[in-house]
């Protein structure tokens, strides 16, 4: 049971305890000038080394070097919580602690929590296991090395593939008699519509696991292989996913946007990837929505107050429409943003990829700042 304890609380109990009292429960204390001594109770010795100090309330062995406070000496005594040996004392010396356990409902949040990211690891695993290991995933794997990306960026960032057919995944879970309203909670498998049972959301995609920074799976995405619609597919929106405060590739990109104070925003998984393969690890991308005030709050944490966004959009029109509408975010949040737009016919992906990382960086010293972008976006209208 989880037991919250007011300071306040904690307090009253320190002034009412007296350690040579709960001590005495369990060692025979002598009386030696201001101090108590006694045979430790937490090593074993013939000679009392053992002290309590009345005026300090503290104890200390000078064999073993065990030593604290009367909510130490509890916990130690009887090996547990510092809200236990609270309690204890609580009871003890009369002091009152309002009942401030967890509720049931949010017991049960977490607890369902925490199942969904079992779940989520699990199936992370199995599509990992076939792309590399099954004959299914070839054609996903000669796709992937198509478009550029190295066996080192699929292991890192941990991608796999969801094979064809519609029961793959139930029947993964339901071998593990995992509870499937889990997996269907997990957004994993769909319920029929006119039928009883489930089929799986994924099938025949490449599959793009999505991290928290505490590296827990708490999403996926997937993409065709080929030209079918959609093109791609997102986990739906669950008790641990959030899309609108989410970033793809944040958990590898934190430690890189600290050091250089700059984060580059790109659109795509691929996108990501690119940029994460060519060194430039300080980069993060939405996941299929544009950016949001959750998005902007957690970068600007990660750059610092000063730190600098630089959104890298595709010249094309749709491009254009995303930059003009993630405009207004950055500009209510006073960050510094620059924007960068690279030429026709290009996305990020592509581009590092005919081009490499130098010529990337050359486009992003020229990115125009907000206003200056604005400014030309209207002349051109
Ligand atoms: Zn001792």
């Amino acid at each position: 049971m989880t037991i919250f304890i007011p300071e306040d609380k904690v307090l009253e109990i320190k002034n009412a305890a007296d350690i040579v009292e709960v001590v005495s429960e369990s060692v025979l204390l002598k009386k030696t000038g201001k101090n108590y001594v006694g045979l430790c109770p937490f090593h074993s010795e013939k000679t009392p080394s053992f002290t309590v100090s009345p005026q300090k309330q503290i104890f200390y062995c000078f064999g073993c070097a065990a030593g604290g406070n009367v909510f130490s000496f509890i916990m130690k005594r009887d090996g547990i919580s510092f809200p236990e040996a609270a309690r204890i004392l609580s009871r003890q010396y009369g002091i009152n602690i309002p009942v401030q356990t967890m509720s049931k409902e949010q017991k049960r949040l977490r607890s369902e929590r925490e199942n969904l990211l079992t779940v989520n690891r699990q199936a992370m695993e199995f599509f990992q296991s076939n792309l590399f290991n099954a004959s299914s995933g070839k054609q996903a794997l000669i796709y992937l090395k198509k478009r550029g990306i190295s066996q080192e960026t699929m292991e890192i960032f941990k991608l796999g593939y969801a094979p064809t057919g519609w029961n793959n995944i139930n029947n993964f879970f339901q071998k593990k008699k995992i509870p499937l309203d889990i997996v269907k909670k997990a957004g994993l498998i769909v319920k029929r519509e006119k039928k009883d049972g489930f089929y799986d959301r994924f099938r025949n995609r490449i599959i793009f696991p999505i991290f928290n920074v505490n590296m827990h799976v708490i999403g996926f995405g997937g993409r065709v292989l080929t030209d079918d619609l959609p093109k791609y597919l997102n986990s739906p929106e669950t008790p641990i996913y959030n899309k609108s405060s989410s970033l793809y590739g944040l958990h590898r990109a934190r430690q890189k946007c600290r050091e250089t104070e700059t984060v580059y925003i790109v659109e795509g998984y691929f996108d990501l990837l690119a940029l994460h393969q060519n060194g430039i690890q300080n980069s993060v991308a939405t996941l299929g929505t544009s950016i949001t005030v959750d998005h902007v709050h957690i970068l600007r944490n990660v750059i610092g107050k000063d730190g600098h966004v630089v959104l890298v959009f595709d010249s094309d029109d749709a491009g254009m429409k995303a930059a003009l509408r993630s405009l207004g975010i950055f500009m209510n949040a006073e960050v510094d943003t620059n924007i960068m737009l690279l030429p026709p016919g290009h996305d990020p992906d592509s581009y590092l990829f005919e081009f490499g990382y130098e010529s990337f960086f050359d486009i992003a010293k020229s990115a125009k700042s907000l206003i200056s972008f604005l400014i030309d976006a209207l002349i051109e209208k």
